[in-house]
């Protein structure tokens, strides 16, 4: 599907920040910049305060183009999975990408509640984005991910994820391959073996895959879900894996909707080996970040978390564990 970016153009220049702050007004308006007390980057996308805002089915932008109704983003009557360049992107073409990836042409529905068969391709289309954006000289990691619910910022309900292209190492795949360093070799497959040995936080396994709270789990319901084996990315795992994969997820998404009888709301993202060259270092693993702590209260980051950058926990992991996995039984 063609960029369609350029419809957005940016506000004039003569804004009065610009003015009384010529330094600032020399740099570009989009783009990212480097703050330099964390030593990290912040990209800017102004033109995403104009996005969709949790439109109802008849405007839904995700949603086919029906025969003789108003034009959506997918200008097809059906379709199975769609991936197209975000209207609204955070970063593009030549600095780093921004895709939508539309799980299905239903409205409702969510991740888990698709087909099996539509999750196992869902895998394959991850694979191939991954592969596809990994190979551009301008996109150094692929974040494949889903903000599920307006609890996390989901601006559209239509089941959908999506796809960031980072023209830099961002800082969390940064930490994690200095855990690596730290630990002298792959951090998850050792954290992967601590918690199969301890079992108390495991939430679910197959043959392929295993999914636990982890023992310093950050968020009340974190899962994190690990290939078994050392697979450094989608492009390393064979097609039983990915099958697996995908009924892991499931049942992760679907033991979080048992476990207070209402649709949970989560970040899901998908950790793999960097694309800037070193496509052999990581391990492809899952991460949920749900915002509840109960049916009705969500977890803040607030002083501590934001102030100190530690997070204070007020439920145990194993607690939690045991709470998922009874509802995944109930779903099971
Ligand atoms: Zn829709
Ligand atoms: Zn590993
Ligand atoms: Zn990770």
């Amino acid at each position: 599907m063609s960029d369609r970016t350029g419809r957005h153009s940016l506000p004039s220049p003569g804004d009065t920040r610009s003015r009384s702050h010529p330094r600032l007004g020399q740099h570009p308006r989009t783009g990212q910049r480097f703050e330099e007390l964390r030593g990290e980057q912040v990209a800017y996308a102004i033109h995403r305060q104009e996005r969709t805002f949790l439109p109802d089915r008849d405007h839904c932008p995700l949603c086919p183009t029906r025969p003789g109704g108003p034009a959506t983003e997918i200008p097809v009557a059906a379709f199975e999975i769609a991936v197209f360049d975000n209207l609204f992107p955070a970063f593009r073409s030549p600095h780093g990408a921004s895709e939508v990836v539309v799980y299905t042409d239903s409205h409702h529905g969510s991740f888990g509640t698709l087909a099996p068969e539509r999750a196992q391709a869902l895998m394959w289309v991850w694979r191939h984005r991954y592969q596809e954006l990994g190979a551009r000289a301008d996109v150094q990691y692929v974040l494949i991910f889903e903000n599920r619910g307006v609890e996390v910022g989901a601006t559209l309900h239509h089941p959908h994820g999506q796809i960031y292209g980072y023209p830099f190492l961002p800082p969390v795949p940064k930490l994690e391959l200095a855990a690596d360093a730290r630990l002298g070799g792959c951090a998850p497959c050792a954290l992967l073996q601590k918690e199969l040995d301890d079992g108390r936080r495991v939430v679910h396994e197959n043959e392929s895959v295993v999914a636990y709270i982890p023992y310093a789990a950050r968020w009340p319901y974190e899962v994190h879900v690990l290939m078994r084996r050392h697979r450094a990315s989608l492009l390393d795992c064979q097609a039983a894996e990915l099958s697996l994969l995908a009924e892991s997820l499931q049942t992760v998404t679907r033991g979080y909707d048992a476990l207070f009888s209402r649709p949970f709301p989560y970040v899901m993202v998908v950790h793999q080996a960097p694309t800037d060259g070193r496509f052999s270092d990581g391990h492809l693993h899952v991460e949920f970040y749900p915002p509840l702590r109960t049916a009705d209260k969500l977890k803040y980051l607030a002083g501590s978390e934001q102030g100190a950058g530690t997070f204070v926990g007020d439920t145990l992991p194993e607690d939690s564990a045991r709470a998922l996995r009874e509802a995944i039984a109930r779903v099971s």
